[in-house]
């Protein structure tokens, strides 16, 4: 995590030097993208400060949503970057200005281009490793970027070759792909705030709780993240026993989850008989 946020970093700063006396518009887009980038590392600091600290009297849930606060905070700020990039870009459709070190420029996408890979690569290997979907997801991405900054190598060359406007165009190219990437992050970080989980995690764990010895059926099955870890409930039918037996039945229903679902925080599992399930009651659906 540390390695990928320094080599981005150190990305950012050698090309928003080259974009600052180049006076590439292209090369600002593609530099605010990639810290814009870097700046996701910031939400997993704060889950890392917060997310430790115990629950208070006041917050007695945790600290864990303190993430998705700092997610929301990176959504403005990235926002913010693509308008000023855009409207640097099409500021200078209608201003053009010449462009100095054209080969620092083409210099800067190559960066970005191996700086992104280099990440990609460590990504893809680490979460094929310890089989996390989301770490090699994040990985296409930096993939992805590193192809959007060879696009401020063509931009370099076109200029070169005598079409001035290839720079506001790949600008322009980039901030747009900034927007559409940003959906996505807005997406899944409202869906967070909403209490929304993969369907997934649930069938995960109806399976899980429905393989445990003693469990009849699942009546009610909830799970939220609160930052990256998982909380839920459950309400599940047992055989018309003793009270002694329906506790230890759920005792090993929390202890099965735990293996199927290591980010687990908080289980709450709560056991209806037989009998008492066929009285009704309501249901959400
Ligand atoms: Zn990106």
């Amino acid at each position: 995590m540390k390695i990928s946020l320094f080599i981005l970093l150190g990305t950012t700063v050698v090309q928003f030097i080259i974009a600052l006396f180049s006076g590439s518009v292209a090369l600002l887009a593609d530099t605010i993208h990639n810290f814009s980038d870097s700046l996701t590392a910031v939400p997993l600091w704060v889950a890392f400060v917060l997310g430790r600290r115990v629950a208070t009297r006041r917050y007695t849930y945790g600290y864990g949503r303190a993430e998705d606060l700092a997610g929301l905070f990176i959504i403005a700020v990235v926002a913010i970057s693509a308008v000023v990039a855009a409207w640097q870009s099409i500021d200078r459709f209608f201003n053009p200005q010449p462009l100095h070190n054209l080969w620092w420029v083409a210099a800067a996408g190559v960066i970005g281009f191996i700086g992104n890979e280099a990440v990609a690569i460590y990504r893809i290997r680490v979460g094929q490793k310890i089989g996390s979907a989301a770490l090699v997801a994040d990985g296409v991405h930096a993939r992805i970027d590193g192809f959007t900054s060879l696009a401020v190598v063509v931009g370099a060359f076109g200029v070169m070759l005598g079409f001035p406007l290839a720079d506001p165009i790949v600008g322009l190219l980039i901030s747009a792909a900034i927007i559409v990437l940003l959906w996505g992050t807005v997406r899944s970080i409202g869906q967070r705030l909403m209490d929304g989980i993969e369907p997934e995690l649930v069938d995960r764990t109806q399976s899980a709780l429905e393989h445990t010895p003693g469990v009849l059926s699942v009546s009610k099955l909830q799970l939220r993240w609160v930052g990256h870890r998982l909380q839920g409930a459950a309400t599940v039918v047992v055989a018309d026993t003793a009270l002694s037996h329906a506790e230890s039945v759920a005792h090993e229903a929390e202890h099965q989850l735990v293996h199927y679902l290591p980010n687990l925080d908080d289980f709450a599992i709560r056991t209806v008989t037989t009998a008492e399930d066929l009285k009704p009651h309501s249901h959400d659906g």
